[in-house]
């Protein structure tokens, strides 16, 4: 699983940070969870694609998660799309959303399925599994976990030849669980991989049924709005600090942390906020716009910043392929070195190119 950090930023963007906004995507699918102000626009400079956006999550109704959710389907609408998109909120975030679309004239002609969710709902978007958990924020809120499905156990060719099974559908059975000719498959077959989990918190008082919800996630992304200097701050305002996330990773058992939700009063001393957090939980990033990941079920991978307006600092620069998307000219470009040489890339359904990792390019 992927994940790109489009908003970092807690209560109001800032020149380094957007609202919080985090894309997850499994393959080509991609799930949106929050959607603040300015989110499609980060959307826009970054290599996913809004058309492979399957679902949005909202964690809860305040502005910095969900302003930017209209405005973001309603440009699918004006892109054409016709596929439909299921939101999943807590309690009570329908109405507004309902009132904002309904008193901006955005009607969508594709079907905006709105579904209220709580603690201990589940649902599916394509092959990922989303498992819901309750938050304390001083208003409904909840948080997710997204996990991929799980990867069957490999199977002992040689000593289910040694068993007397034959290549062929008799060894494809056993792996599907099925006994043949006397073989079980736990004799044959290793266990169960468990698919790669991402647990996202949202805005949240640092509680203890947080650690026991996302209790061993691959990565958990926690708001980390303050750091311990002003704790009194985080619980009057029901957030959290940098080492209440540090310490809910390491009560979980998460292979890494990252802090998102970053106020802008740490600009100047950011590496200050992540290593209070280190020191109670070292495997923590502290996520930054366009920051992108990769998590593995062996390894979590940072793959550089991924915003395509870059492309000139690596002195790669436009191409004759260059397309310019809605206007925004600036920021889209295709590069063939990128796309036909060693490197992967990615051509979107609007032409958009991107550098899978920048810092290989050019
Ligand atoms: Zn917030
Ligand atoms: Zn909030």
């Amino acid at each position: 699983m992927e994940i790109l950090f489009l908003g970092t930023g807690a209560s109001v963007p800032s020149r380094h940070r957007s609202t919080s906004c985090i894309a997850l995507r499994s393959e080509s699918d991609i799930i949106l969870m929050d959607c603040g102000e300015g989110s499609q626009r980060q959307l826009m400079i970054s290599p996913f694609s809004f058309m492979k956006i399957r679902a949005v999550l909202i964690t809860h109704a305040h502005g910095d998660h969900i302003l930017g959710l209209p405005g973001l389907l309603q440009t699918m609408g004006l892109l054409g799309r016709k596929e439909p998109l299921a939101v999943y909120g807590p309690e009570g975030f329908a109405a507004p959303l309902k009132a904002i679309m309904d008193a901006t004239e955005g009607e969508t002609e594709y079907p905006v399925e709105v579904v209220e969710v709580g603690h201990g709902s589940e649902f599916s978007v394509c092959r990922m599994r989303i498992t819901v958990f309750g938050t304390d924020h001083g208003l409904p809120s909840v948080g997710f976990i997204v996990s991929e499905p799980d990867v069957p156990g490999k199977l002992n060719r040689e000593k289910a030849l040694s068993l007397g099974i034959k290549d062929g559908p008799d060894m494809a059975r056993l792996k599907r669980g099925e006994t043949v000719g006397g073989v079980r498959p736990e004799q044959v077959v290793g266990p169960v991989r468990k698919g790669v989990r991402v647990a996202y918190t949202g805005d949240t008082r640092s509680v203890p049924a947080i650690a026991e919800a996302v209790k061993g996630a691959d990565a958990l992304i926690h708001e980390s709005t303050y750091s311990s200097s002003e704790e009194p701050l985080a619980e009057s305002h029901l957030h959290s600090t940098a080492l209440q996330a540090a310490e809910t990773a390491r009560k979980a058992g998460v292979r890494c942390l990252f802090l998102t939700h970053i106020s802008n009063r740490y600009d100047d001393c950011r590496d200050a906020v992540l290593e209070e957090a280190k020191a109670a939980f070292p495997e923590t990033v502290l996520a930054e716009d366009f920051g992108y990941y990769e998590i593995t079920r062996r390894s979590v991978r940072a793959i550089g910043s991924q915003r395509s307006d870059q492309l000139e600092h690596v002195g790669v620069g436009y191409d004759a392929d260059y397309l310019p998307l809605f206007g925004y000219e600036d920021s889209v470009a295709v590069c063939h070195e990128h796309r036909h040489g060693r490197h992967r890339g990615v051509v979107g359904d609007y032409g958009i190119g991107f550098l899978h990792d920048l810092r290989y390019a050019g």
